[in-house]
């Protein structure tokens, strides 16, 4: 048996998946109706992949219809990968293409956890943009929190922190709700960067983490702290924030003892599954078998 079919069989946690990208091209052209010229490609950098969600996917994602359509394609992707618990963030702004109703937006969600039960766990998390319109994030939030749909929360955008510190009353309201409070950071960013947003949002896991790598004290911090990296190493090469598979930081993490799963990101630009990427850190000489075992296997199901 191949890695990669080894890894295929084995049950697996995907907790870093942009929902709305979270389903293979061969899944989404399909549905879309049209095809991505020269795609999926390698990117140079963030601005790249954001060219290509404003000129094809958010033009394609109009209706409540399309928000559903798309989540359910990403859960299912997920479970051909026998993705048994998937934390999967769907972005606040869909709640504007529910016109503001926000029980039908969090009916929708319901009706697909319940949908799928018998085959994945599926934990619908709350996706924040930091570009977002202010007025919304802070009137849709936290009525959104206070729901009981969301299981975790995730904040992303450009790795800036300026006016940050608006999001911050809000991870508070999280913490109170029982959600886990995850954040991107250290995609692109230093050590310095990841070790102070955890503190600022007191956050249970980081969703990338890997700049924590150039500081071994702050691994350190990370492994003390039990803080899971939600790592997402294709993503990254394809991304340029790692050179090559061959040098991605993920060993240098788990030798320090850092809790790690290993995810998507958006299977749509990075088309490898969690099981793929796991045979792709083996086959780079990366992480053993045994070593990706250890991952699988670490996290409550
Ligand atoms: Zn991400």
């Amino acid at each position: 048996m191949s890695d990669s079919e080894v890894f295929l069989k084995h049950p697996k946690t995907d907790a870093h998946n942009h929902l709305n990208l979270g389903m293979r091209y061969a899944s989404y052209a399909p549905w879309a109706h049209f095809y991505i010229p020269n795609f999926p490609r390698v990117m140079n950098g963030l601005d790249e992949m954001h060219e290509v969600i404003s000129t094809f996917t958010r033009p394609r994602c109009s209706t409540a219809e399309d928000v559903r359509d798309l989540i359910c394609l990403s859960v299912e992707d997920a479970i051909a990968d026998s993705v048994t618990v998937l934390e999967g963030s769907i972005d606040l702004q869909f709640v504007g293409h529910y016109h503001e109703d926000y029980d039908a937006f969090l009916g929708m969600i319901s009706d697909v956890v319940s949908k799928y039960k018998d085959k994945i766990t599926f934990r619908p998390e709350l996706g924040i943009g930091k570009t977002f319109d202010d007025e919304k994030v802070q009137k849709w939030v936290p009525i959104l929190m206070k729901s009981g749909v969301f299981k975790s929360v995730d904040l992303y955008g450009p790795e800036t922190f300026d006016g940050i510190e608006r999001f911050k009353p809000l991870y508070e309201l999280a913490g109170k709700c029982g959600l886990k409070r995850k954040a991107h950071v250290g995609e692109f960013s230093d050590a310095a960067s990841v070790k102070g947003f955890i503190e600022e949002f007191s956050l249970e896991e980081v969703q990338h983490g890997i700049g924590a790598a150039k500081d071994d004290k702050v691994l350190q911090f990370l492994a003390d702290k039990k803080i899971r990296c939600n790592v997402t190493p294709t993503s990254n090469v394809l991304l340029s924030a790692v050179k090559r598979m061959e040098d991605h930081p993920i060993k240098k993490m788990f030798e320090a003892g850092v809790r790690l799963s290993i995810g998507t990101d958006d299977l749509l630009f990075f088309n490898r599954s969690v099981s793929e990427q796991c045979a792709d850190l083996v086959d780079a000489g990366v992480l053993t078998q045994e070593q990706i075992f250890k991952i699988l296997d670490d996290f409550e199901r």
